[in-house]
């Protein structure tokens, strides 16, 4: 199912824990049709206590440009705007084609873009390029960081059937940086891809994060393994794909090809720019 015109009493959500970094979190919708296997968000509360499965919804919140204008300029009283967008849904829901909810909040922010430090905007979705002009005029306060987990067809499909393509998400990030937009490509988590991979991501992005299944869940992997991850892979996959390390390996493979200051890992890959540490960096796991 998807919706329209959920009206929250607030867009912006002040975060804690994994975000730190940021200000605030800005969801447009709640739910999320992509309803990847392994996906986090549908072990916890805001997805359990919901009758329909998880990737079966997507409500668009009701957005109300002056009501944004108004929590920014009160945020902005307050401390920083720096704003994680999405953290528990996808901001380019197939619905967003129609609905337009987080076009409308990024044509808000860009009629008074001082009002933002920092917008990161996650998505896996090739529609995030409909968005690239006004993307472009935020360019200094803006990263887009788009998922791209594997360059292979085959993977994506037996771990994310419903998600866009990766042919679809190159093109998309390709029109992205055409219009100077700085962006990342998020390979998280990371999942068997090709020889070719790294030399793709290094022509590709400016940026690269890579998380795996165990620092990447929060939880050392035990979240990983209650989703069942392991079964998504084929049995010749396991050993080389599937073990704790396995994002510092891809780092130091990538690092061939591009500069290890444009490499992070884990949590490192999700925080403000001016706040990361690249990889190489030896980082107290705790804090990765
Ligand atoms: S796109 Fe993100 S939020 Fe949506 S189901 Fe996939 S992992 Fe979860």
């Amino acid at each position: 199912m998807t919706g329209l015109g959920h009206s929250p009493s607030r867009l912006l959500t002040p975060t804690g824990g994994y975000l730190r970094g940021y200000d605030y979190t800005l969801n447009p919708y709640i739910g999320c049709a992509y309803g990847c296997k392994y996906c986090y968000v549908q072990a916890l509360p805001v997805a359990r206590f919901r009758s329909e499965p998880w990737g079966s919804y997507a409500e668009a919140k009701r957005i109300d440009p002056e009501d944004l204008l108004r929590e920014l300029r009160g945020a902005r009283r307050r401390g920083g705007t720096r704003i994680f967008m999405s953290s528990s849904t996808d901001p380019y829901q197939p619905a967003e084609w129609r609905v337009g909810a987080t076009r409308s909040i990024l044509l808000t922010l860009q009629s008074e873009p001082e009002l933002v430090d920092f917008l990161f905007v996650q998505t896996r979705s090739p529609l995030v390029a409909r968005d690239a002009e006004i993307l472009a005029s935020l360019r200094h306060r803006v990263l887009v960081s788009v998922t791209l987990e594997t360059d292979r067809e085959d993977v994506r499909r037996r771990f994310t059937p419903r998600a866009p393509t990766v042919r679809a998400r190159i093109r998309a990030i390709e029109a992205l940086r055409a219009h100077a937009i700085p962006v990342q490509v998020a390979v998280a988590p990371i999942l068997p891809s090709s020889p070719d991979f790294p030399r793709l991501l290094a022509a590709l992005s400016d940026f690269v994060a890579i998380d795996d299944w165990f620092i990447g869940d929060g939880a050392n992997g035990r979240r990983s393994r209650a989703l069942g991850v392991e079964q998504w892979y084929l049995p010749d996959e396991r050993d080389a794909w599937y073990r704790p390390g396995q994002a510092r390996d891809f780092a130091e493979l990538l690092a061939e090809r591009m500069p290890r200051d444009r490499i992070f890992l884990h949590q490192q890959g999700f925080l403000p720019l001016d706040v990361r540490r690249p990889f190489d960096e030896r980082i107290d796991p705790e804090h990765a």
